[in-house]
């Protein structure tokens, strides 16, 4: 076995991190982590540290780590057929499951799964579909999606300039000119502190309105966006928010696509966040809860309205231009079916609800009273918060202060994995959807700690 400083060296001199700072990784000069093993919410790494996720990962492990239903399956799968490809008609027991499962699970109005790897490509495929959508229907110009301000939906070249998050679109000459953005649904930060919740939506899907207007309705082919705010913050919307936007772009056939590689399979306590808000949309994006990250696995969920268009389309034109090498690929779809049986039979869609709900409300009361704690916010299996230089007038800490980097460090010294999320003072928490309620306790102890540790 190679000792931990030979493992620190090549990591530094040949690895190149995602969502890193290159230079101080390659230094030494930023810590690193060699992860060995997780049962349950815990994870163990080379240092013999034993620590609490309460991030799943990057919100993924929703079963909690060390499945052995979900290795055993991958196992089979593996020595009875590794791969073979899904294009012109071919498929394995496990992807056709899947595919079932998935649509049995969806709302009502779904039709067809498409695989892919992950939530970026996944969401690449999306849009395709919408351009070819348009172009099928003879609207060549209908071709501009609208994303929100701090919404998430990957990095690639379009998903990179979907997500409303500076650092994805800094030095990348993001984003691309077919990607216009819109008002986030983020209450604590409205405009005016005077609006309700109802005013406030009304007010996004206002300016969601003259956006549309602007820039013409027959120019605008989709909106895309997660039921519950991610990466951006974890912010779930405001009261009446999805309803006063999916009215806007009806009256202007905008198509909508709801990002649920996040909420898909239980996160916020219901199977899907669009059962959970009245979401309908045409396209449904999934991949982190689909396998619980034991293996690579996203989908593109298409309703029926989309899929006759797309049927019209390769008989008009031949076989759909679009697929990958990977694409339903057996080992994750036998790992799809597992986890989505194991969700099943440990009933962790109702857990999420449950124990998200204890997890929230003491932190609320441990911490929300905290002279820089602006908000606890969350839904479901997810919670955050914001720190706040002055509570009374919302103002902000400095970014460079990077406070919610601090808060993550400190809990991090308590055993307790937190996320800061990137823009803003935001302390995350989206732990496996198994937690205890004691589990829960643990990690509200530890962010007492913490938040005193750095803020008094
Ligand atoms: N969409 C949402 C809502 C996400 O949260 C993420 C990742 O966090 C993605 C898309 C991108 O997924 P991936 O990192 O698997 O490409």
């Amino acid at each position: 076995m190679l000792t931990n400083d030979q493992l620190d060296k090549w990591d530094r001199e040949n690895f190149f991190h995602p969502s890193t700072h290159l230079a101080q990784h390659a230094r030494g000069e930023s810590p690193n982590r060699i992860v060995t093993g997780g049962s349950g919410v815990y994870i163990e790494d080379r240092d013999g540290n034993r620590l609490l996720d309460a991030f799943a990962g990057l919100y993924c492990v929703n079963v909690g780590y060390g499945r052995t239903e979900i290795a055993d399956a991958i196992a089979a799968q593996a020595k009875e057929l590794a791969y073979y490809h899904a294009y012109v008609g071919h498929g394995t027991e496990a992807s056709i499951t899947l595919a079932r499962m998935i649509v049995e699970r969806a709302p009502k109005n779904m039709s067809k799964v498409y695989f892919g790897l992950g939530g970026s490509d996944a969401n690449e495929t999306n849009i395709k579909l919408v351009w070819y959508y348009n172009n099928i229907l003879g609207r060549a110009d209908k071709k501009k999606i609208i994303s929100r301000w701090r919404g998430y939906h990957g990095s690639g070249l379009m998903t990179g300039s979907l997500t409303g998050l500076e650092l994805f679109h800094k030095k990348f000459d993001l984003p691309l000119s077919q990607v216009i953005h819109t008002e986030a649904p983020y209450y604590y930060r409205r405009p005016d502190m005077a609006m309700s919740e109802a005013q406030f939506s009304a007010h996004c899907a206002a300016e969601l309105e003259a956006l549309i207007e602007r820039e013409g309705a027959d120019t605008i082919a989709a909106f895309i966006g997660e039921p519950v705010l991610g990466t951006g913050g974890i912010v779930p919307p405001p009261a009446g928010y999805w309803e006063a936007i999916q009215k806007v772009l009806r009256k202007h056939d905008i198509l909508l696509i709801a990002d649920e590689v996040v909420t898909a399979f239980g996160r916020l306590g219901s199977m899907f966040g669009s059962n959970h808000y009245g979401l309908e949309a045409d396209i449904i994006t999934i991949a982190k809860g689909l396998t619980s990250a034991y293996a690579p696995l996203s989908g593109s969920i298409v309703s029926d309205k989309v899929w006759k268009v797309l049927e019209k389309g390769t008989d008009e034109n031949g076989p759909i231009g679009h697929g990958w090498t990977y694409s339903a690929h057996p080992i994750c779809a036998a790992a799809g079916v597992a986890n989505l049986e194991l969700i099943d039979k440990l009933d962790l869609v109702t857990n999420a609800g449950k124990v998200g709900a204890y997890f929230r409300k003491a932190m609320a009361e441990a911490v929300g009273s905290h002279a820089h704690v602006g908000e606890v916010r969350g839904e479901g299996m997810l919670c955050a918060i914001e720190f706040v230089e002055e509570r009374d007038n919302r103002r902000f800490f400095e970014p460079s202060k990077k406070i919610g980097p601090q808060v993550a460090a400190a809990l991090l010294k308590q055993g307790v994995i937190g996320r800061a999320m990137p823009q803003g003072d935001i302390l995350g928490f989206a732990p496996p959807l198994c937690l205890s309620e004691k589990e829960a306790d643990s990690i509200v102890a530890a962010t007492v700690k913490a938040v005193s540790a750095v803020l008094g």
